[in-house]
């Protein structure tokens, strides 16, 4: 492979592109989310997505606060010691969802070490509260690995999200470097239990933050071993300075390869593109599965 120069790599290629802000729509969710003074990943983690996601009337919901205990090489999600623990969020994040009136949605948080339960409690409370305010919508839950503790894993599978979400984000070799407070074998066990208590899984991979091909195909065998079904393949774009920086840009025909790739293996869904990431289009991600047809993005 011809390594890039990193003039190459400052520029951004012409199929990363962004939709500006603005219309109706995006004004819409922009006041149900401050109204109920939540967060979402969207506007924490930057998201090159936002624009066309609010304009669609969606976003993705953070819950457990806006400060992360871990610090990933990837993530634009505010690091430090997190001060407040809201009781009244799944009410808030129900509520807003309600008034979205998302007939699929997606819930993500920040990870909460310092708690003896990891917020799964809070998850537990959240997916019970959007499912009673709003019994038709499916629910998308995009969670840590709780430090590995099956008993807080299966707290949140207990409260019966639709979709349960955990991201590998990268290769074995560069997880140290991208997650150092995660585990490459930790995300995997957390996803095969998922699996095996019988839930619909997903997980996704940023693409061009230092992996090699060879270690992707081994990645997507590893995942699919695990029981996941659903799969989101994005690039990586760097949140700042100091930030992993890009390594490579990744074709939209690569992109279309490891469609095909992951579609021979098994994934019963895969969307894979350039500026593909977890929750991107997830209604139409969750479609392909068997018993999710009628899924829509809005009632
Ligand atoms: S892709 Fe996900 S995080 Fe990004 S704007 Fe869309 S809903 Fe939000």
């Amino acid at each position: 492979m011809n390594e890039p120069s990193p003039s190459s790599i400052a520029r951004k290629p012409s199929w990363i592109r962004s939709r500006l802000p603005g219309g109706p729509a995006f004004a819409e969710v922009r006041n149900i989310v401050e109204n109920n003074r939540l967060h979402t990943v969207c506007q924490s983690a930057e998201c090159p997505n936002m624009g066309e996601c609010w304009a669609r009337g969606t976003a993705t919901f953070m819950i457990l606060g806006n400060v992360c205990t871990r610090a990933c090489g990837f993530c634009a999600v505010a690091t430090g010691r997190p001060t407040e623990l809201d009781l009244d969020e799944p009410r808030r994040v129900a509520q807003a969802v309600a008034l979205m009136k998302l007939r699929h949605c997606v819930i993500t948080s920040v990870n909460r070490d310092e708690l003896l339960e990891g917020g799964a409690g809070v998850w537990a409370a959240t997916i019970r509260a959007v499912k009673e305010a709003s019994p038709k919508t499916s629910l998308e839950t995009l969670t840590g690995d709780f430090k590995g503790k099956k008993e807080l894993l299966f707290q949140v599978l207990e409260a019966r999200p639709d979709v349960y979400n955990h991201n590998l984000e990268t290769v074995e070799r560069m997880s140290r470097a991208v997650r150092p407070q995660a585990s490459y074998e930790r995300s995997l066990q957390v996803l095969a239990w998922a699996a095996q208590e019988g839930a619909v899984t997903k997980s996704g991979m940023m693409l061009g933050i230092g992996e090699r091909k060879p270690e992707i195909s081994q990645s997507l065998r590893r995942l699919h071993d695990a029981g996941v079904q659903i799969l989101t393949l994005g690039q990586y774009l760097q949140p700042g300075r100091q930030y992993l920086p890009v390594d490579r840009w990744v074709t939209p025909e690569e992109f279309a390869e490891w469609k095909a790739f992951a579609t021979d293996l098994g994934f019963t869904s895969v969307s894979s593109g350039p500026m593909v990431r977890s929750s991107y289009h997830a209604d139409e991600s969750v479609k392909l599965v068997p018993g999710f047809e009628g899924v829509s993005l809005k009632h």
